[in-house]
């Protein structure tokens, strides 16, 4: 981190991104001024030597000149964060990693570089950390050097000294956007938008405004933009400058897109771009098992576009497609047998991620459930024609149980028990799927956790 020599600056949370945040600070010639309200983080930063500061003590921000606060803090809502009002009072600018990552980056003698690193930039509701991976994936394969960080991967101040040529991918969350006073990304994507996190953003007003603050009046040189939703075409329109404008490609999984700008969508399982209103390139998507199902043809729409814009060719982008893996917890086939697939998709949190994993597969076993965010289950109730069954799940499962109507619905409670009937209910061409469509804190840490329990319940009743 560059800017700050010899002045003091405040961390708030002490967790694996505030330590690399006071370890980047301090390399760097700052003084990193840190607190956490757990006195073991205290005392783990104590050990590497930080100085510890109760920020709320009178005269607790004296010599502070910027205060980073961590991803994982509510700053605003449900209620503005103490340290953090208390730095707005003393006039103490607030900011984030992300923010001290984009004012240090290419603020170094860059002339050197023949061809200056570039950073994307992914963000929106669903599909952030797949289409970021692809991108990586894409990148890698075609023999770029890449890096991944930000939401997934490892922490945005982390990173190796990018060379030249390379390219850094970050996934960003609206906490991260929302904070972060310096926004600059090269290429900035915004999969799509649908309610989350509502809570912590005061509404989706609030919500739309931390994703959008990425592409803001001077942003980007190129913005990738799912135009699905009425917030992606508000914001594709807002940053051309006319018809024929290619500094925005629009991006489709619904539409077809054919006007004279620059787009990229996916129907019928065919990925196509069209240019000034001319097919530049096609894929074939249901050939690549490693992005099922609608919602992941979105995330390789907008992949594509991300890697065009780095000039990569249509054919390079298709082969790298065809080795991407997927992701652990993300419409996952972890083991088949007896004509049956297991598919784990704990990352589906929310019920908008849950309803594209139920339209990505049929004759499910759906396996549900867990701590319910507001809002209800409200859409997915249209797609569980493709349910057999529900297996719920959770300290709540009896009220889940109870709002689904449109499926056959079995109170479980674990995953053990959900696992156990699902395979006993299984027939050939069933899917049993973990697809929650909530979060996993009232039984677990995490929906990693979660996923693996999934995982280590059905390898335990397959004997495998
Ligand atoms: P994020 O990083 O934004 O949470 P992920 O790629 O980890 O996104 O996917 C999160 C969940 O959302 C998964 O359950 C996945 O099946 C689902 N999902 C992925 N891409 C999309 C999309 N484009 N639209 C809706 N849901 C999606």
């Amino acid at each position: 981190v560059t800017g700050f020599e010899s002045r003091h600056v405040a961390v708030l949370g002490l967790g694996r991104s505030g330590m690399t945040t006071a370890r980047a600070l301090q390399v760097g010639g700052a003084v990193p001024v840190c607190w956490d309200d757990n006195p073991e983080a205290r005392a783990r930063a104590e050990a590497e030597g930080f100085e510890i500061r109760d920020l709320m003590a009178p005269g607790g921000f004296g010599e502070i000149v910027s205060l980073i606060v961590s991803p994982g803090i509510p700053h605003l809502y449900p209620d503005p964060n103490k340290v953090v009002a208390a730095a707005w009072a003393a006039g103490v600018p607030v900011d984030n990693d992300i923010g001290l990552f984009f004012r240090s980056f290419g603020s170094g003698d860059w002339d050197y570089f023949d061809s200056p690193p570039r950073v994307v930039a992914v963000t929106g509701s669903n599909g952030k950390s797949t289409t970021s991976a692809l991108i990586h994936h894409v990148l890698d394969a075609a023999g770029k050097k890449a890096q991944l960080a930000g939401n997934i991967g490892r922490g945005v101040l982390d990173i190796e000294p990018p060379e030249d040529g390379d390219v850094i991918v970050l996934e960003l969350s609206s906490y991260q956007t929302d904070l972060a006073r310096a926004l600059t990304p090269d290429i900035a994507v915004f999969t799509n938008l649908t309610p989350d996190h509502l809570d912590r953003h005061g509404g989706k007003g609030g919500y739309f405004a931390a994703k959008r603050r990425l592409f803001a009046e001077g942003g980007p040189d190129r913005a990738v933009i799912g135009v699905d939703e009425n917030e992606g075409r508000y914001l594709a329109n807002q940053l051309s400058q006319g018809p024929g404008d290619d500094r925005v490609i629009r991006v489709s999984a619904a539409a077809k897109l054919t006007g004279p700008g620059w787009n990229v969508f996916a129907r019928k399982g065919y990925l196509s771009e069209y240019r000034k209103g001319r097919q530049a390139g096609s894929i074939d998507l249901r050939a690549i098992t490693g992005l099922p199902g609608a919602h992941n043809h979105q995330n390789a729409c907008a992949a594509y576009a991300a890697c065009r814009s780095l000039g990569l060719a249509p054919r390079v982008i298709e082969a790298a497609f065809q080795s991407f893996a997927g992701l652990p917890h993300r419409s996952q086939t972890i083991a088949e047998q007896g004509g049956i697939r297991f598919v784990n998709d704990s990352k589906a949190t929310n019920v908008d991620s849950a309803e594209k994993a139920l339209q990505a597969f049929s004759n499910i076993r759906w396996i549900c459930g867990g701590l319910q965010k507001e809002g209800g289950l409200g859409p997915l109730q249209d797609a569980l024609g493709s349910v057999k069954k529900a297996y719920v799940i959770g300290r709540e499962a009896a009220g889940f149980a109870l709002q689904l109507d449109g499926c056959e619905a079995e109170v479980c409670t674990t995953m053990a028990q959900a696992v156990a009937q699902a395979i006993k209910d299984a027939e050939p061409g069933d899917t049993v799927l973990l697809a929650p469509a909530a979060a996993s804190f009232d039984q677990y840490d995490n929906f990693e956790q979660r996923g693996d329990d999934f995982a280590a319940c059905v390898m335990a009743a397959l004997g495998l």
